[in-house]
């Protein structure tokens, strides 16, 4: 049987970098899964339906609720976003290391049911540099960035319920810096249940056996 994947959570500000840091992450690594969300916000210019999102009505995402097929959902700015559990847990069972890009609330949600997920915070280097980011992107309004800012304010108070905060100073670095946090967890002891179970197994065994003559016969 393969051992199970890490289930990690990426939380960060809009125009923290988190989009790109996770896409350049899947795109150099072997064994992560992305997971995709169901939400009912209209899709944007260039967003297609069961990659970036599945787009679904108000109906349809209550009725995803109401047959528990989503592990967590949350509103933001006026729409429901939530994870698939389908998706989510048949990847950890074949052993992918399975990444969800959620927002705050749903992350708390996350850890509550697997209490074992990895939950990450990534945020810029300063605030200025948030600012200039969501200046930059040249694609929002004034008035959009003054509401992202305000909202960044907001989510930095629930940033220590997080496990780890990664600095997104350069993509490259980040994307290097969250697959070494990820790759370690393999090695926690909640993580290897199975191997512990089977080593004390395989120890009650040896111990059965009369150790002292098979030592006398070698
Ligand atoms: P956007 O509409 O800009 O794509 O996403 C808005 C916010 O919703 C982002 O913070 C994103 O991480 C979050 N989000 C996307 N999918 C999910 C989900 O399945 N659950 C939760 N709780 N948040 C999500």
């Amino acid at each position: 049987m393969a051992e199970k994947g890490i289930l990690t959570v990426v939380s960060g500000f809009s125009g923290a970098g988190k989009g790109t840091v996770m896409k350049a992450l899947t795109e150099s690594f072997e064994g992560y899964a992305l997971s995709v969300s169901a939400t009912t916000r209209a899709p944007r210019p260039g967003e297609q339906d069961g990659r970036e999102y599945f787009f679904r009505t108000e109906e349809q995402f209550q009725e995803m609720i109401a047959e528990d097929a989503l592990i967590e959902y949350a509103c933001y700015v006026n729409h429901s976003y939530g994870t698939p559990r389908e998706y989510v847990e048949s990847r950890l069972a074949e052993g992918k290391d399975v990444l969800l890009e959620i927002e705050i609330q749903g992350a708390l949600k996350v850890k509550e049911r697997y209490p074992d997920a990895l939950l990450v915070f990534i945020m810029p280097p300063t605030a200025a540099e948030l600012k200039a980011r969501l200046i930059g992107r040249g694609t929002e309004t004034e008035e959009i960035v003054k509401q992202r800012l305000k909202r960044a304010a907001e989510e930095a108070e629930s940033m220590e319920a997080y496990d780890y905060i990664l600095v997104n100073d350069t993509v490259e670095a980040c994307k290097e810096r969250l697959h070494r946090l990820i790759q370690s967890q393999h090695m926690r002891a909640v993580a290897n249940r199975d191997r512990i179970d089977r080593m004390k197994q395989e120890l009650k065994e040896i111990n059965a056996t009369d150790v002292c003559k098979t030592i006398a016969n070698h």
